[in-house]
C-alpha cells in the first residue's frame, strides 16, 4: 500500500520491488513486512549506536534493536572487535572451540540456576529443544502454553502465538496438521484458574509449562502479582518442569533476566537476542539432572552444524562482558530513560485526547492504543490498530523507528541519549496532534 510520506523513499522503494520478486513479501522474517502498517519499509544500510540509517540516507532513531538483541546499540565498538579477530581465525570449525565454555561459563554466572548449557543458533531452535527436553525428563506428552506468547516458529509452539502471527490476523499457521499441536494446551495469560483447571483435567500428563515471563509478543505484557510464583508452586506440586523462555527478557530487564528481577527459579530456561550481541545464537539450560539427559551424555537428541559458532560465540561473550562491568550504570540509565521516554510519550497522547496506556519492564515497553489495562492477549486484541498504524507512520517519517506492529515491544538500549528521548517525545506530539486532524 503506497501511501503519502515526506521522507525519500525511491531507493527503498526499488529494493523492496526487487526483494519482493525473489523472496516472499521481500522479508525473511514476516514482522519485517508493513502489511499492518502499511507505507513504505525502509531499507537499512548502516547503524551506529542508536541510530540507523536506509538507502534513501534518512536517519532514525532506532527502537527495534534488531527485536532485541542490540542492547549495546548498532556497531558496538567492543563488539565489533571481537568479531573481527574472531572471524581472522576461521569462521567453522565443526569442532569445539574455547570461546563456547567462555559463553558458556558468562551465562551461567548470570543465571544461578542453569548449571549446564547447550547453544544452538536460534530463539526458535532453543525453545523446540527444551520442549523435546521437558518431555523426555518427564516422560509426558502435554505441554502448556499461553495465548500471545511467542516461543519461535516450531509446529508444537505455533498455537496462539501472538505478535507475528497476530499482526497477520491468523490464529495459527497454514501446514501444521492438528495431530501436531493436539498435545499443545494454549490458556489465558495472567488466569492461575486456568493452569490449574489444565492439570487437573490432564493429570500426570502435562510435560511442562512454557511462558514468557514478562510478555514481549503480544506487546509489553508483564505477569500481574505473583502469577509467576503460582506457575512455579502448581508445576512443583505437579512434577512438571517450568520453562522460562528469556530469549527476549534474558540480559535485558535484568543482567540474570526476569528470573533474577522476580526471583523465581524455573527449572529450565531458553535464551537467544542478547546472549548473541547481534549474530544468531539461541541456548537452553537448566540443573545437570535435566541436562544431562541431552545426547550424547543421555537419550534427548539435538544438533546444529553452526552450532556454538566461533563468531557468534565472540559477539555474545564480549557484549555479556560489557553487561557485566557496568551492569550498576547500564540497567539503572536504561530504565531511568525509558521511564521518562514512555510517561513522555503517555501524557502527549492524553493532552491529545488519544486513548493510550502502556506497559514498561525496564528498557522493554509498548504504547497500546486502547483505554487499558492490557494483561493478556483479550485486552492486547482490544488495540485500535489503526490508530497505531497513523502513529507509526508518523513517527517514522519524522525519523523515529518503532517496531511496525501494536503487538510487539520496543526497546531502549546503552546508546541512547537524553537527545534521542527528547526527539522522540516532540515527534509524538506532532504525531498524536495529525492524527486527530
Ligand atoms: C524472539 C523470540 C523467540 C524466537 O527466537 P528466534 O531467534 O527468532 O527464533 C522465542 N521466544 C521469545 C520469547 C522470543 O522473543
Amino acid at each position: 500500500m503506497p501511501s503519502t510520506t515526506s521522507r525519500k523513499v525511491e531507493q527503498s522503494r526499488r529494493l523492496q520491488e526487487r526483494a519482493a520478486s525473489l523472496i516472499p513479501g521481500g522479508v525473511n522474517s514476516p514482522v519485517r513486512g508493513f502489511a499492518s502498517v502499511g507505507g513504505d519499509p525502509p531499507f537499512i544500510v548502516r547503524g551506529k549506536g542508536s541510530h540507523i540509517f536506509d538507502a534513501d540516507e534518512n536517519e532514525y532513531i532506532d527502537y527495534v534493536g534488531s527485536w532485541g538483541p542490540l542492547i549495546l546499540g548498532h556497531a558496538a565498538p567492543d563488539v565489533l572487535d571481537a568479531i573481527v579477530s574472531a572471524a581472522c581465525n576461521g569462521t567453522s570449525f565443526g569442532a569445539s572451540t574455547p570461546a563456547e565454555a567462555d559463553l558458556a561459563e558468562l551465562v551461567i554466572s548470570a543465571f544461578p540456576h542453569v548449571q549446564k548449557i547447550r547453544f544452538v543458533s536460534s530463539g526458535t531452535e532453543a525453545t523446540m529443544s527444551a520442549i523435546r527436553l521437558a518431555r523426555a525428563y518427564t516422560k509426558r506428552k502435554y505441554i502448556v502454553k499461553f495465548e500471545g506468547c511467542y516461543h519461535g516458529h516450531s509446529d508444537a509452539l505455533l498455537v496462539k502465538a501472538g505478535s507475528g502471527v497476530a499482526t497477520l490476523g491468523i490464529p495459527g499457521s497454514a501446514g501444521v496438521p492438528e495431530e501436531f499441536t493436539q498435545f499443545t494446551l494454549a490458556l489465558p495469560f495472567n488466569n492461575v484458574k486456568a493452569v490449574e483447571y489444565a492439570f487437573q483435567k490432564f493429570k500426570h500428563q502435562i510435560a511442562c509449562v512454557i511462558v514468557e515471563p514478562v510478555v514481549g509478543n503480544m506487546g509489553c505484557v508483564p505477569a500481574a502479582d505473583d502469577y509467576l510464583v503460582a506457575l512455579r508452586l502448581i508445576t512443583e506440586r505437579e512434577k512438571s518442569v517450568l520453562i522460562f523462555d528469556e530469549v527476549m527478557t534474558g540480559f535485558r530487564v535484568a543482567f540474570g533476566g526476569a528470573q533474577e528481577l522476580y526471583n523465581i527459579r524455573p527449572d529450565i530456561t531458553t535464551m537467544g537476542k542478547i546472549i548473541g550481541g547481534g549474530l544468531p545464537v539461541g541456548a537452553y539450560g537448566g540443573p545437570s539432572e535435566i541436562m544431562n539427559l541431552v545426547a550424547p551424555l543421555g537419550p534427548m537428541y539435538q544438533a546444529g552444524t553452526l552450532s556454538g559458532n566461533p563468531l557468534a560465540m565472540a559477539a555474545g561473550c564480549a557484549t555479556l562482558r560489557h553487561l557485566r562491568d557496568h551492569k550498576q550504570e547500564i540497567y539503572s540509565r536504561i530504565d531511568k530513560l525509558s521511564g521518562e521516554l514512555v510517561e513522555g510519550v503517555a501524557s502527549a497522547a492524553k493532552e491529545a485526547g488519544v486513548a493510550l496506556c502502556y506497559n514498561r519492564v525496564g528498557s522493554m515497553f509498548t504504547w497500546f492504543f486502547t483505554p487499558g489495562p492490557v494483561t493478556d492477549w483479550d485486552s492486547a486484541s482490544k488495540s485500535n490498530t489503526e490508530a497505531f498504524g497513523k502513529f507509526f507512520r508518523a513517527m517514522l517519517d519524522s525519523g523515529i523507528y518503532l517496531p511496525p506492529s501494536q503487538y510487539e515491544a520496543a526497546f531502549l538500549g546503552t546508546t541512547h541519549t537524553a537527545e534521542d528521548i527528547r526527539q522522540t517525545i516532540a515527534a509524538a506530539k506532532q504525531a498524536f496532534a495529525a492524527m486527530r486532524r
